[in-house]
């Protein structure tokens, strides 16, 4: 792999889409269900894995236990989007990164101020819907009651993220498998080569450069072109800071707050 500069390789992109993954999460402190010893001790504090009460079968037999879960274990980890998400941004403002992919549930890359993100497990802001009428209610109306009920229809609502044994929705996979169809450039963060999401998007993958930024090296890292080992923050971070100092996207810059602006004024 040699010697390689990421923001540069941002710069000669034409079309990057970019994949982020666990490490992205485990980075900015929240924990992971997948992680063991959080299994373990959800297992010892619920009676049921984290895979089982996170499911679409637990969620319609036992929807106190569930909303219990939901609140203790989901709803309280939820904090600002770190650094990382905020490079995200500022390359997408700059016109190089054309879209995210994700499957966090927590909605950080456009908290972060990114337009075009595939939140492909949904998040827990918006949908949370009513089942039955489909209302849409907040995420303040979630933590209210034991279960959060549907004001017209009584019943629970469903969160806005996709639950175990859940269909992902079918257009949405697919146009996001369309951006990565359309990439000249791959940025994988915080994931292996060899994750499920990984694997899902990559067969699709028709362009020139896969990155890969994660905490540390595995097997299977021969299989992106470029790797970046450390916290993705500080390595995204850089690279943004770097492309800032060119003069065509300071320029660009301007051209962005002039729009913002325009309409105000
Ligand atoms: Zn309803």
């Amino acid at each position: 792999m040699g010697n390689f500069s990421l923001a540069e390789i941002l710069h000669n992109s034409k079309y990057l889409v970019c994949l982020t993954g666990r490490e992205m999460i485990v980075e900015d402190g929240i924990d992971s269900m997948r992680d063991m010893k959080t299994a373990y001790e959800i297992e010892l504090k619920y009676g049921y894995s984290p895979e089982e009460v996170f499911s679409a079968q637990f969620f319609s037999t036992r929807p106190e236990q569930f909303y219990k879960f939901y609140r203790d274990e989901v709803l309280a980890q939820v904090k600002e989007p770190g650094k990382a998400y905020y490079a995200l941004a500022a390359l997408e403002k700059m016109g190089i990164l054309k879209c995210t992919i994700t499957r966090q549930l927590f909605n950080l890359v456009k908290r972060a101020g990114c337009q075009n993100v595939y939140n492909l497990h949904g998040n827990i802001y918006d949908n949370n819907h009513c089942p039955r009428c489909g209302r849409i209610y907040s995420i303040d109306y979630m933590k209210k009651g034991k279960i959060p009920l549907c004001e017209k229809c009584g019943i629970p609502i469903h969160p806005g993220v996709i639950l175990l044994g859940e269909m992902v929705e079918i257009g949405l996979t697919t146009r996001a498998a369309d951006e990565v169809s359309k990439a000249d450039t791959l940025l994988i963060l915080g994931s292996d080569m060899r994750t499920e999401m990984v694997q899902q998007f990559i067969k699709y993958f028709q362009g020139e450069r896969v990155v890969l930024i994660n905490a540390g090296p595995h097997f299977a890292d021969q299989e992106a072109d470029y790797c970046l080992y450390g916290k993705i923050a500080d390595i995204l971070t850089a690279a943004v800071e770097e492309l800032q100092g060119k003069p065509e996207y300071l320029r660009q810059e301007e051209v962005m707050e002039e729009a913002e602006k325009g309409p105000s004024a």
